[in-house]
């Protein structure tokens, strides 16, 4: 069993699709062992993204990941982490398959719905970045 971080983004928790979303990983053996709706500071999100800090990106995507509500999620299943990766479809929305949450939903680029860690490392700290009780 492995454990992976989703994160549900703002763009998503305001248009009513955690429901829908959550749907996708409970058909797809992911089980959602923990979930929360928090609502981050930027100076939160500007730790969480820190592997992003040299883009050009970087300070809109932690001004965004703070500017709403969001969902976070500790998904387990079978590589959950690649499982995940999956089922979100690719970073463009636009460059997603048929399908995938980020094609289903995603709106930009920016405002792409979901987060999913990427490998065993990053999921343990961003894990741990939200749920350290
Ligand atoms: N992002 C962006 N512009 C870009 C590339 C990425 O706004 O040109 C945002 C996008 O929301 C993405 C996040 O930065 O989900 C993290 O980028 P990464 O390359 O890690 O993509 P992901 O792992 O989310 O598919
Ligand atoms: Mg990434």
């Amino acid at each position: 069993m492995e454990q992976t971080l989703s994160i549900i983004k703002p763009d998503a928790v305001e248009r009513n699709l955690v429901e829908n979303i959550k749907n996708i990983f409970i058909k797809n053996n992911l089980n959602i062992k923990e979930s929360k709706k928090i609502h981050i500071s930027k100076e939160e999100a500007s730790e969480f993204y820190k592997v992003h800090q040299s883009k050009s990106f970087y300070n809109d995507l932690c001004a965004y990941l703070s500017s709403g509500p969001i969902v976070v999620m500790i998904l387990e299943g079978d590589n959950a982490i690649a499982a995940n990766r999956k089922l979100m479809g690719a970073t463009n929305p636009k460059d997603a398959e048929e399908n995938t949450i980020r094609k289903l939903y995603g709106i930009s680029i920016d405002k792409n719905s979901v987060h999913g860690s990427d490998s065993i490392d990053n999921a343990k700290k961003e894990i741990e970045f939200f749920f350290k009780d």
